[in-house]
């Protein structure tokens, strides 16, 4: 069984499918509501894309960025799920339970929920999302969206993953566009930002006018959906695996998984989900030990991202955001895929930070070390 049925517990449901019974226990009727997921094409393997087929809503070749002055085609392809599309691949899922009810706790052979009830299983995972802990220091990428309807067609074949030709608010500011045909389009205003407020008003009326600059029409808004998703600056993920049991298959944001800079999960819960139908037949003890292993290796391996965290906000002034983002997208594209993979190597790292700084040296050399202010307990 499965505590939280969003996108780490639904990917587990669907890559155990055929193999396993597994009863999604959430607290929301509908978890997956107002949700769109995507991830680029080099975030997971052939093997993984295949088992995450069925779940595609739309799938693309390419995506663009754009800066003052500067745009760029990458033709790394890029693809989302969203809650209709994994909602209808689970329901095609023989074995997938679902239970909505608040969990108050989870333990390697069930789980308790808050009106007391009892559900034992051979297995639990928990996957109940993200919640703040000391180990860990987060800033916020927030954004809102909207699909909308136009009454014309767009022109747009493939994703602008950043348009950041917008002015610049509330930290780093940019637009985020799917389209999902030629004339449906998800429109989201983004922001890299130290606080997590965002007023939906404002987010509306900045989307509206945004499609008024490019000179679409809206025939309707179909549907919205927000976030706030950790961005990371540092995290001792030692600490805070020692506040988890050992026997306690933890993943998703509950994990801390998730790309301590773009703030995406999709291929952390992919990667989770593989062990989970790797190693469950060998109980809790030995499928917590494989999810904490490979999530202390990945924690060490994303200090380079946290510390590109720590540049972005606390040596890169609010305003200065869009700068470093826009140096960034200019080196090769390789090196970006890796990056958006987070498996950059030593020679992308020393590209990455060499070079013309964009924010002050002095500023950069003292975001090197990931020193907490109070060192987590
Ligand atoms: C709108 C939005 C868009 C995003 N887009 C992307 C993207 O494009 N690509 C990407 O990689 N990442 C994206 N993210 C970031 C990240 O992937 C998501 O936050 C992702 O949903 C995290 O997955 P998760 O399963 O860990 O947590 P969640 O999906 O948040 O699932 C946790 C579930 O646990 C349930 N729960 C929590 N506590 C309890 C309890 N006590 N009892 C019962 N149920 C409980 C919650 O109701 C929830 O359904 C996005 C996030 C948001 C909010």
């Amino acid at each position: 069984m499965v505590a939280g049925a969003g996108l780490a517990g639904s990917l587990a449901a669907l890559r155990l499918a055929g193999a396993a019974d597994v009863v999604l226990i959430d607290q929301r009727p509908e978890p997956l509501a107002g949700h769109t997921w995507s991830f680029h094409s080099g975030d997971v393997d052939s093997a993984q894309r295949a088992w995450l087929q069925p779940a595609l809503r739309c799938q693309w070749d390419g995506q663009d960025v754009r800066f003052p002055g500067y745009g760029r085609q990458l033709r790394s392809g890029y693809a989302s799920i969203d809650a209709d599309s994994l909602g209808a691949a689970l329901s095609g899922v023989a074995g997938v339970t679902r239970i909505t009810g608040r969990v108050a706790s989870v333990d390697a052979g069930g789980v308790t929920l808050a009106d007391g009830q009892r559900i034992e299983g051979d297995l639990a995972v928990d996957a109940r999302g993200f919640s703040p802990h000391p180990s860990i220091e987060v800033r916020f990428q927030k954004f809102l969206g909207q699909e909308i309807l136009l009454e014309a067609p767009h022109g747009l074949t493939r994703p602008v993953i950043m348009d950041a030709t917008v002015p610049q608010m509330d930290g780093y500011r940019f637009f985020y566009l799917l389209p999902f045909d030629d004339r449906r389009l998800l429109v989201e205003a983004t922001y890299y930002s130290d606080g997590a407020s965002l007023s939906s008003a404002d987010q509306r009326a900045g989307i509206a006018e945004y499609a008024a600059a490019q000179g679409w029409r809206i025939a309707t808004v179909e549907r919205e959906e927000n976030g706030v998703l950790p961005i990371a600056l540092r995290f001792d993920a030692d600490a805070f695996w020692r506040g988890i049991p050992a026997d306690l298959p933890t993943i998703g944001l509950r994990a801390m998984r998730f790309h301590a800079l773009t703030g995406y999960s999709l291929p952390h819960a992919v990667r989770s989900a593989d062990l989970i139908a790797r190693h469950w037949r060998q109980g809790a003890q030995v499928l917590a030990g494989a999810l904490r292993g490979d999530s202390l290796a990945d924690a060490k391996a994303q200090g380079f991202y946290r510390l590109l965290s720590r540049m972005l906000f606390e040596a890169a002034a609010p305003d200065e955001r869009r700068h470093v983002m826009e140096r960034f997208y200019r080196l090769p594209e390789p090196l970006i895929e890796r990056f958006y993979a987070g498996q950059s190597t030593w020679a992308d790292k020393a590209r990455i930070l060499t070079g013309r700084p964009p924010v002050p040296v002095g500023r950069a050399l003292r975001c090197l070390p990931e020193t907490f202010k109070v060192k987590p307990a």
